[in-house]
């Protein structure tokens, strides 16, 4: 199982590890890592390996192994590489990247609050995120919605995590939001974020520290998707 260091520090970039696997597909393993693994809606982490001798391997992107938890670094197609376990290499993650998805992951929570209704899907992207509701009939606008969500992120709340035994969050259902995304459980334990006194859910993606670092956004679309279903999108301002 590798050591997920992007969990307690969003903001690492970087790290030294030891390769302690190496899969048919060429995917590595590592005993610990600040690559994001794919999941909750966030892509996985792409960026760059560097062995001791210097040979670099690009990460295409990110993936759990779901049995085992080990976190699969893929490297990009048609990229071979020739690290072999024991290896020591530096890990960098593609930053500006990353940046985004947890500006708009955490954007992502402060939707969820102003849209107070069952999440039923979502995804962040490089150019956008969407939330899906379980929503019949919006009383509001792309305008009204896109203020409401530019208020709570000038509130600039400070977003912070803790932990909770799976007992603990049996006993309060109304802390899940997502119906599609159940936390993960197993460990015993379930990470929740807190934004201010806004948000608390179950979480295991990557947020920004406090709200004003997600900056302007506005909502570019609300789609029917069937009766009962509404999608809603986000787009960075600038
Ligand atoms: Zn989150």
């Amino acid at each position: 199982m590798t050591k997920d260091l992007f969990r307690d520090d969003s903001y690492l970039t970087g790290c030294e590890a030891k390769v302690v696997d190496i899969r048919e597909d060429g995917s590595i393993v590592l005993d610990q890592t600040v690559f994001y693994a794919m999941g909750g809606g966030q892509p996985g982490d792409a960026g760059v390996l560097t062995a001791a001798d210097g040979t670099k391997v690009d990460v295409a992107t990110t993936l759990k192994d779901k049995e085992s938890s080990d976190i699969l670094h893929v490297p990009a197609e048609g990229q071979g590489h020739s690290l072999s376990v024991g290896d020591t290499v530096s890990c960098e993650i593609n930053w500006d990247l990353r940046y985004k998805y947890m500006r708009f992951h955490t954007a992502l929570h402060l939707l969820s609050v102003a849209v107070p209704y069952p999440v039923t899907g979502g995804q962040v992207g490089e150019k956008e995120a969407r939330l899906d509701f379980k929503l019949p009939d919006p009383d509001f606008t792309k305008e009204s919605l896109t203020e409401m969500l530019m208020k709570l992120i000038n509130q600039d709340h400070e977003v912070s995590t803790r932990w909770i035994s799976d007992e603990e969050l049996d006993a309060q259902p109304d802390l899940v939001k997502t119906m599609s995304v159940q936390p993960p459980r197993g460990s015993g334990k379930v990470r929740l974020v807190a934004i201010g006194d806004v948000d608390l859910q179950p979480c295991g993606g990557s947020h920004v520290k406090k709200t004003s670092e997600i900056g302007a956004v506005v909502v570019s679309k609300i789609e029917n998707k069937g009766k009962q279903n509404r999608r809603i999108r986000i787009k960075f301002a600038d």
